[in-house]
């Protein structure tokens, strides 16, 4: 049997419940979303924490708190949610197969939306050295331990890291039970801005920046971490590591299908509208981009939901129509551009009213951006790894034929 919808959105996160509802408010009838796990809310069920919502409930919700709203919002809205449904495989002409209690079946649509989330690096995807002692865990493992079944694995981890998740990993830790060692991050600054960065010292973790890891030692567990700190190495007694952090897309949908991903970004490329290479498939979410918070996620997905209900408002004969696609060209120390390229047709009309950029490390120079060989924007100043640079889209971007950005250092 195929089930059918109008629009299908894969992953019941925040992009992807914001995504399903706005195509609902818009008037699309059937609108079906489909999560693997067994409720909606992705990563922030997990996140005991606050703050979530405000921008877009107005008030602050824990994780979990603010995912039993996405669920709501969802049902009040109409959406058809299948949750324990997982999608094995994309194919070309808007058909997932989906996997569920052991049974797979086709779905197909006129659109779908790919909202799949991110996921933080394994310990083996970063080289980490040292042995394999039991208790190396990811913010994502230790928060699903915590808050789905009440299980605080360690009473005194190091924590490997800098970014927001690595300051919600020393929040989780010391609500329920456990004082980390300390805080490590490799580079001589902290990933994420303050006052998230001033968290460890203000609560009496040592944040040791510019310390390398050198060795996990244990027996059956870990039982110690050696770092290069300076011209100094350092034993630090613990009983984990958990790493947090080098969130990469969850892309292994596009990857298995042979769908592409944009340059650098380990993502889907996507236009101004969230539409990816095939036009019958958009994305939205941190699936285009590793990381962003919750509220940019929602925010995003109810753009592109609105995106999606433009296109399918079409008559149908103009639907399938895919005008020149022109990409956006950069060059390191640039790591990635969302969207990757512009339809020339809608740019004026985009979803996406602004260009995000990240950087591949701390520079200090000018970033611009030219429209058919002439410099149209410009910012002068540092840019640090994984935050977020934000480009307004000139007016003149639907007519472009050549859209690069570019940096020069100094
Ligand atoms: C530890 C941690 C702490 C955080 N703290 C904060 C915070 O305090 N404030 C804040 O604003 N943000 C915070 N964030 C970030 C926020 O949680 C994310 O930005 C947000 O959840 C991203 O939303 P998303 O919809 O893009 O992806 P996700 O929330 O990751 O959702 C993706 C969903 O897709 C599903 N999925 C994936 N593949 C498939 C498939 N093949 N089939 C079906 N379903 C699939 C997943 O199960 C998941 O439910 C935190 C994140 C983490 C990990």
């Amino acid at each position: 049997m195929v089930n059918a919808a109008d629009v299908i959105v894969i992953g019941g996160g925040p992009a992807g419940v914001a995504a399903a509802v706005e195509l609902r408010r818009r008037g699309v009838e059937r609108v079906m979303l489909l999560e693997r796990e067994a409720d909606l809310g992705g990563a922030t069920r997990h996140c005991g924490h606050s703050p979530f919502g405000m921008r877009e409930f107005g008030r602050v919700y824990s994780g979990p708190a603010y995912a039993r709203r996405l669920t709501v919002e969802a049902e009040r809205h109409g959406v058809t949610v299948r949750a324990g449904h997982s999608v094995v495989s994309l194919h070309d002409e808007a058909r997932l197969t989906v996997a569920c209690n052991g049974v797979v079946s086709q779905f197909e649509a006129e659109r779908i939306i790919v909202a799949t989330g991110a996921r933080e690096a394994s310990r083996a995807a970063r080289l980490l050295p040292g042995g394999r002692p039991v208790g190396v865990l990811s913010t994502g493992a230790l928060q699903g331990y915590v808050t789905l079944h009440g299980l605080m694995p360690f009473r005194r981890p190091v924590i490997l890291g800098s970014e927001l998740v690595t300051f919600s990993a020393v929040l989780t830790c010391l609500r329920h039970g456990a004082r980390p060692a300390a805080v490590v991050e490799a580079l001589p600054y902290a990933l994420a801005r303050a006052p998230a960065s001033w968290f460890p010292g203000l609560v009496g973790v040592p944040f040791f920046r510019g310390a390398t890891l050198l060795d996990i030692q244990g027996g059956a567990r870990v039982e110690s971490v050696r770092i290069g700190h300076g011209d100094k190495t350092r034993d630090i007694a613990c009983d984990g590591v958990l790493v947090t952090g080098h969130f990469v897309p969850e892309t292994s949908l596009f990857l298995s299908s042979g769908m592409g991903l944009a340059q650098g970004a380990r993502a889907p490329a996507i236009d101004q509208d969230g539409r990816c290479a095939n036009p019958l498939y958009f994305a939205c979410g941190n699936v285009l981009r590793a990381v962003e918070t919750g509220g940019w996620a929602f925010r995003e997905g109810r753009a592109i939901g609105a995106a999606v209900a433009r296109d399918l408002a079409q008559p149908r004969a103009m639907r399938r129509q895919d005008p020149p696609r022109v990409p956006v060209a950069f060059e390191q120390p640039i790591k990635l551009v969302v969207p990757g390229y512009v339809r020339a047709e809608d740019a004026a009309a985009g979803a996406l009213g602004e260009f995000q950029l990240r950087f591949i490390a701390r520079v200090r120079g000018e970033l611009s951006l030219e429209l058919d060989g002439v410099r149209v924007w410009a910012r002068r100043g540092e840019f640090l790894p994984e935050r977020r640079v934000l480009v307004p889209m000139p007016a003149a971007l639907h007519a472009a034929r050549h859209i690069a950005f570019r940096f020069g250092e100094g």
